[in-house]
């Protein structure tokens, strides 16, 4: 789905000196895009370059295969703790079976920093660590220690861990598809591990996944992700049974590019749980009258350990705007 609209048509959602977030109607939707005034120019995001990211994706792929013929195992590595949220993430795209393509157009993990190698490494050793025998014991223990040595230097009221700020659960056909689509050596790196990523279950990772969440949230660690894994129903049955975990919120992402009838089934879905939520990015819901929270971090005026709403489920549905 491919947007050109005006903003300035648009109707003002939250106005400051930092920017604004505007709703245009477009199609039958609503569309949120937020305008920063400081620090980046005001224009539309455009068409991401597919070609550098793919370029990107390869070389971490060649030096992690490099390393493991060296003997060196994958390490597992947060992503960032700035904030006192430690992030743990995995590489966009391949890892996303339920990418849309709004997300091809505008996800945010695929542009700007994130298409450097070297950063894009540790995500490719991530996935590489979900693949080796010992990762939920291995992810558990990083993702505890970081958590909890960064809510103590922040005060954050509890040890708080967010998934995926880029990739989703995966499922290993998918991704077997999209490394080969994007020219990584899929038969190298599956000799190197002794697998072969489509006779995997389609819900391998999930699975371990859900384990992980489980042992964190015993340990006191609060997790959240959003996904648009829901999309698909082999990986949707473990992710509701992750939002029944005690301190487990699962946001269910939906986009402009999905049809009203995808929507309203996450809305429906979501409506079962009491810590799942919609995520509407980019877009209003499509019944304007229902209560959301805007976010507002695009705007650089709120980040998410000052929010708190996504971590706690404080709402049902938020709205990201698109930047
Ligand atoms: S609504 Fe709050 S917690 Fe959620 S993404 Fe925005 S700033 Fe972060």
């Amino acid at each position: 789905m491919s947007t050109r609209v005006s903003l300035r048509e648009g109707r003002v959602l939250y106005q400051s000196p930092a920017g604004s977030i505007v709703a245009v109607p477009v199609a039958g939707r609503t569309l949120v895009f937020a305008r920063r005034r400081v620090g980046v120019s005001e224009r539309m995001p455009a068409r991401i370059s597919l070609v550098a990211f793919e370029h990107a994706l390869r070389e971490a792929f060649r030096r992690v295969m490099d390393r493991l013929v060296a003997g060196e195992g994958p390490r597992v590595k947060v992503s960032s703790t700035r904030i006192g949220i430690v992030s743990w993430s995995l590489p966009s795209y391949v890892t996303c079976p339920g990418a849309s393509t709004w997300c091809e157009e505008y996800c945010y993990a695929m542009k700007g920093l994130y298409v450097n190698p070297r950063v894009e490494e540790a995500r490719v050793e991530n996935l590489v660590a979900s693949l080796y025998p010992g990762f939920v014991e291995e992810l558990v223990r990083v993702l505890y220690e970081a958590a909890v040595r960064a809510a103590e230097r922040t005060g954050l009221p509890e040890p708080i861990v967010r998934l995926f700020d880029s990739g989703d659960v995966y499922d290993p056909a998918v991704l077997r598809e999209r490394l080969r689509e994007m020219g990584v050596d899929v038969e190298r790196l599956e000799g190197l591990l002794g697998v072969r990523l489509d006779e995997l279950p389609r819900d391998y990772f999930a699975r371990l996944l859900y384990e992980a969440v489980r042992a964190l949230n015993e340990l006191g660690v609060r997790v959240y992700m959003y996904t648009r894994s829901w999309r698909l129903p082999h990986l949707r049955e473990w992710l509701e049974r992750m939002a029944e975990l005690p301190r487990t919120v699962v946001w269910l992402s939906v986009d402009p590019a999905m049809s009203r009838e995808e929507v309203a089934e996450a809305e429906a879905i979501a409506a079962r749980h009491e810590r799942m939520g919609v995520a509407y990015t980019g877009m209003l819901p499509l019944n304007e009258r229902l209560r959301y929270h805007l976010c507002l971090k695009p705007l650089g005026v709120v980040n998410c350990a000052q929010c708190l709403v996504c971590p706690y489920a404080k709402a049902k549905r938020v709205v990201l705007p698109t930047h």
